[in-house]
């Protein structure tokens, strides 16, 4: 147990979230609890981890979740590992909602995107259909987030922009997405600015410089591609052509970075499986499944095309292998999924609470202490 590398979860606790800061004590070894100095709260050494009060060994939740996370079937997990099929369940639901917590956390931050492509996927559950729409950013092969809803409409579009936007720097940004109409509005509809002004009501929104939109629509004969238009709907030849040489080798308009995500995703969930068996029965169930593959696909797997050449000394060279995650800045080295699981999300900076009147010195002292 090291007391310096956990924070105190307790949302009305000055030190929320800091680490190292030396108000953490360990208060039960033999119970694996520690105890927060400031707030005087004890919490388990799990709190904040996809373990939190589980009691099974950790090794066999990490193997389960990460054959989950591959695509392994539920039962032949359940046959295998001698488990309950509802506590498989159960791990699977712990590790998508961790991971969405996770990414939330480290993927939607502000960050150039360059190109973003986006596509829908139709998937068939118990008794209807479900669209999964999700978006990639090319140059790093990022997953950026995904949604999931009844219907194919803006809604569904809007609510992927939106997602899209907070991992967004107001830059140069180039979305290639399918014929679907509802990609033109909605990003136009997101990507706009309040432009502040001294009047009342809702400031009026200006649509951001630099963003790109152009469509790949293929045409179809019995199941077959036999055309396929690229369409330039907002933007310059020559601005696209800057942006698509800066983010991707080949530089033609193009949705293959994203299908090919598609693909897997779909080797991986099993109720995504073309003509398979294994449908889920609700949305939420998909909508986990989704968080898991995606995450430890950003995090906990090496992508062959991120791939960069070492030149070292003696004329020796190496390759340097990357998972997405790395190649957008937002970690270092590759995660085991006992790693992803294990990771504490701090909650949001202390704020003071609202009283009326000037601030007592003993609150002007936990703001300095803590809020600096
Ligand atoms: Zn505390």
């Amino acid at each position: 147990m090291d007391p310096q590398t956990v924070f105190c979860h307790n949302l009305s606790c000055p030190a929320s979230g800091q680490v190292g800061k030396g108000n953490i004590g360990v208060h039960s070894r033999k119970e694996r609890r520690y105890k927060c100095h400031i707030c005087g709260q004890t919490f388990s050494e799990t709190k904040g981890t996809a373990f939190y009060r589980l009691r099974t060994a950790r090794d066999v939740v990490v193997v389960v979740v990460t054959l989950l996370a591959h695509g392994c079937p539920v039962q032949a997990i359940v046959v295998a590992f001698g488990l309950d099929e509802r506590t498989v369940q159960d791990w699977q639901t712990r590790g998508g909602q961790h991971c969405q917590r996770v990414h939330e956390h480290l993927v939607e931050q502000p960050r150039d995107l360059g190109q973003v492509q986006a596509d829908e996927i139709r998937a068939k559950i118990q008794g209807g259909i479900l669209w999964m729409a999700m978006a990639i950013q090319v140059q790093t092969r990022l997953w950026l987030g995904g949604v999931l809803s009844t219907a194919r409409d803006t809604d569904l579009i809007v609510t992927l922009m939106q997602k899209v936007r907070h991992s967004a720097l107001c830059r140069s940004l180039l979305f290639c997405v399918d014929g679907c109409a509802a990609y033109i509005r909605s990003i136009r509809h997101v990507f706009r600015e309040p432009v502040p002004n001294r009047k009342r009501g809702r400031p009026p929104l200006r649509p951001w410089d630099g963003i790109l939109i152009a469509q790949v629509v293929k045409q179809y004969a019995h199941k077959h591609v036999v055309a396929v238009t690229h369409r330039i709907v907002q933007g310059t030849q020559t601005h696209i052509d800057t942006l698509l040489q800066r983010t991707q080798s080949g530089g033609l308009i193009n949705t293959a970075y994203i299908e090919r995500l598609n693909a897997t995703f779909r080797s991986c969930i099993t109720a995504l499986i073309r003509r398979g068996r294994a449908l889920a029965r609700q949305t939420t169930t998909l909508h986990n499944a989704m968080y898991l593959v995606g995450t430890v696909y950003n995090l906990c797997t090496y992508h062959k095309s991120l791939r960069v050449r070492l030149y070292l000394p003696n004329n020796r060279r190496r390759w340097l292998r990357r998972t997405p995650a790395i190649a957008a800045g937002i970690t270092d080295h590759l995660w085991t999924v006992k790693e992803l699981l294990t990771f504490r999300v701090p909650p949001p900076p202390w704020k003071p609470p609202k009283r009326r009147g000037r601030p007592s010195n003993a609150t002007k002292a936990l703001v300095a202490q803590w809020c600096s």
